[in-house]
């Protein structure tokens, strides 16, 4: 994969989950992410291999609103410690902290007041949701309509993976065909970073 940085990373979210374009998204607009959103995004854009440098450009870039003094007052320390090159314990010290798995997005406290962290096949209403998937571009029926489904069971990351192969289902059929990837690369996808990583192999 090419070097990413953080002018990469607008045509990059086409590959993301939908956890995380929605973050994208909401940030775009808005030009700033509560805590939790910010967080969340962070360790993603860490995990598929955006440096702090960048990490920081990126962010700096996207809250336009504010002074460079608030921004540093108030923004930077966070951004360094996820990556570790400020504060937390020892064992941090020069890691910071790991990406979080959709089991950990699929657990936590609900977003509310303006927030938007989490997974939105969870977070958001059945309609709320079809709605979001058709801005991002997703219109057919009968996936809608299986994501419907999944999600009045609860099933949240299947209809995650339900989308992921339908609008991948070209290319994985490739692959699967020519036995180009092991089957285990296929498997039911369990983490945001995943669905990025496989989603960008398969398409590029
Ligand atoms: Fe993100 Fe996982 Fe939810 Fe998919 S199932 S949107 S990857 S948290």
């Amino acid at each position: 994969m090419a070097s990413i940085n953080a002018s990469s990373i607008d045509a990059l979210s086409q590959h993301f989950p939908l956890c995380m374009l929605n973050l994208h998204r909401e940030l775009r607009k808005d030009s700033h992410l509560k805590h939790y959103g910010r967080l969340q995004y962070t360790l993603f854009l860490k995990g598929i291999g955006l440096s702090l440098q960048e990490c920081i450009v990126f962010w700096r870039k996207s809250f336009k609103l504010l002074t460079d003094e608030k921004f540093k007052s108030e923004y930077l320390y966070n951004i360094r410690h996820s990556y570790g090159d400020v504060g937390g314990d020892a064992n941090k010290r020069g890691r910071g902290y790991t990406p979080y798995s959709c089991q950990k997005l699929l657990t936590e406290a609900l977003p509310s007041g303006g927030q938007s962290h989490g997974c939105p096949y969870r977070t958001y209403s059945p309609d709320n949701l079809v709605a979001l998937l058709q801005n991002v571009g997703i219109n057919d029926r009968e996936l809608l309509r299986g994501v419907r489904e999944d999600v009045g069971k609860q099933r949240y990351h299947i209809a995650c993976n339900r989308v992921f192969e339908t609008t991948h289902k070209n290319e994985i059929k490739k692959v699967k065909d020519q036995s180009l990837w092991p089957a285990s690369e296929l498997d039911t996808i369990l983490h945001p970073n995943t669905y990025f990583k496989r989603g960008f192999l398969l398409k590029n």
